[in-house]
């Protein structure tokens, strides 16, 4: 596939290929952009800006529920892609394909939202006499940046309320899966003016550096990891940044917990999308009480989990992005285990291929559990006390999301209020999210929300406007 600039498709002089994780066939390649083509980008982007900030917002509206109609009309091709390019269980690019039509009705709806306040400066002093109000204006250019694990959804997070709020956008796909997202940018072209979308592919240490580096660009919304992240907000200046950035999220099963929950909990939150997932079960902290009860549950139900061709429905993991990334976990836990850990069940890899894996005897300053895990592994902590149980919590770098299992109310408004998280459920897993939601970490997991009406606000400035009546 290539390019969209100005509502024109554009190649390149170099391309990459674009590799199906378990196949290992190439399924598509994409141009690796020269800064010339971002460029143009930029500059079809802001010219673009006056089509769509005419534009009223009950057209607006309209047009993204067209997209969305689009992409429900497609949802097979689109699903299938995703599980070429990604990995992952057909089943789960069905829910992604679900969840990105969802995303873009929400933010059809928001379009119509958009609006200021009165606002009494007579309430001040020296403010009598004055009719004020404001208004949410669009930003401009806003460029996404988004990553390998939620391709389609996590990028429509970025668009459909950019567009929504009249901002117009330039989108920098991952590149090792690149492809759903330039698919869904040709239905998006199809109904706005040519330039209010363009997609550029290429390495992000340089297409996407000279994006956040742009005095032309007025937002960067980007979702990936905390090093990238960091990189970006030393590089952005003064322009807006939302930062949607990794995540250690934990899940904590108290003595009181009902264990069946806590362990469909871990099932449904450490191994989706191969563990790939920001909001993913990375840590379970479990009071000694329940510890062996529930670890034996937990293990039979992991050495049931369907490993296979991710295109069959029946399959639950799939591959990870690559064969090196499969490497890389498997490092982490072999280190953990040299560590004294203990591998209850899984622990091999084939290609690509990692085992769902439950992980005994682990510390908390085992890297396996310090960093963010990139894969399907569920390492076990035993604790004393609640107490214990919220200051592992807390102590990473990470503040995403949490999951706490308790049927306990008090214990659960201890740890409600006591884990630093953006989010914290009670009874569920951490890997949980409505695309309505207001979505972000605390910490290193970032900086501003998501969720289409909390990223509308991010996506418009507040002007107010004063009448002196006297
Ligand atoms: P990544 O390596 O940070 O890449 C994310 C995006 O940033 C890619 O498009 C990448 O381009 C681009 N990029 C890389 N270097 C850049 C630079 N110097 N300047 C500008 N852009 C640059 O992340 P990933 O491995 O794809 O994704 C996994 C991470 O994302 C995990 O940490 C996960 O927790 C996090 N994540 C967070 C959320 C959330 O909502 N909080 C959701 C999903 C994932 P290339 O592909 O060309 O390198």
């Amino acid at each position: 596939m290539d390019m969209l600039i100005d509502g024109e498709y554009v190649n390149d002089m170099d391309r990459e290929d674009v590799i199906n994780p378990y196949t290992g066939e190439v399924i598509d390649t994409v141009p690796i952009s020269h800064l010339n083509n971002v460029d143009k980008a930029i500059e079809a982007a802001n010219n673009a800006k006056k089509f769509l900030q005419e534009m009223s917002a009950f057209k607006i509206s309209n047009k993204l529920f067209n997209v969305c109609d689009k992409l429900k009309e497609n949802r097979d091709d689109f699903a299938e892609l995703l599980t070429k390019e990604v990995g992952k269980p057909i089943n789960e690019s069905y829910v992604e394909l679900d969840r990105s039509v969802e995303t873009l009705k929400l933010a059809a709806e928001e379009a119509k939202r958009i609006y200021g306040e009165s606002v009494p400066l007579d309430a001040g002093l020296n403010g009598k006499g004055f009719f004020a109000f404001t208004q949410k204006l669009p930003l401009g250019v806003v460029a996404a940046i988004t990553p390998f694990n939620y391709p389609l959804n996590l990028t429509i997070h970025k668009i459909a309320p950019a567009i929504a709020a009249k901002n117009t956008v330039i989108i920098k796909p991952p590149t090792n899966a690149p492809l759903t997202v330039m698919k869904f940018a040709e239905l998006v072209n199809e109904e706005f003016p040519d330039g209010v979308i363009n997609v550029i592919t290429g390495y992000g240490s340089e297409v996407g550096d000279a994006l956040v580096a742009s005095d032309k660009i007025d937002k960067i919304s980007f979702t990936g990891s905390v090093l990238t992240g960091l990189l970006i907000a030393q590089r952005a200046g003064m322009k807006k940044v939302t930062l949607e950035l990794g995540g250690n999220d934990p899940l904590v099963v108290l003595d009181d917990a009902n264990v069946d929950a806590a362990v469909k909990g871990v099932i449904n939150g450490a191994y989706l999308n191969a563990g790939q997932v920001c909001m993913g079960v990375k840590r379970i902290i479990v009071q000694e009480g329940i510890y062996n009860k529930f670890k034996t549950r937990l293990v039979e139900e992991t050495s049931k989990i369907k490993m296979g061709n991710p295109m069959d429905k029946s399959t639950q993991l799939g591959t990870l992005i690559s064969e090196k990334a499969a490497m890389q976990v498997e490092e982490t836990v072999n280190n953990a285990v040299n560590a004294g850990a203990e591998i209850l069940t899984g622990g091999k890899r084939n290609g690509a291929f990692y085992e769902a894996t439950v992980i005994d005897k682990v510390t908390p300053d085992m890297d396996l559990v310090v960093n963010e895990t990139f894969g399907p592994v569920a390492p076990l902590i035993k604790v004393k006390t609640v107490d214990e149980a919220i200051q592992i919590a807390n102590a990473t770098e990470y503040g995403l999301q949490a999951g706490v299992f308790t049927e306990n109310y008090m214990n659960a408004m201890r740890c409600a209020n006591e884990i630093e998280a953006g989010t914290v459920f009670i009874n569920k897993q951490s890997t949980f999210r409505t695309d309505n939601m207001p979505f972000g970490g605390f910490k290193n997991s970032g900086c501003g929300k998501e969720g289409i009406k909390y990223a509308v606000e991010e996506m418009t400035k507040t002007k107010l406007i004063g009448l002196n009546l006297r």
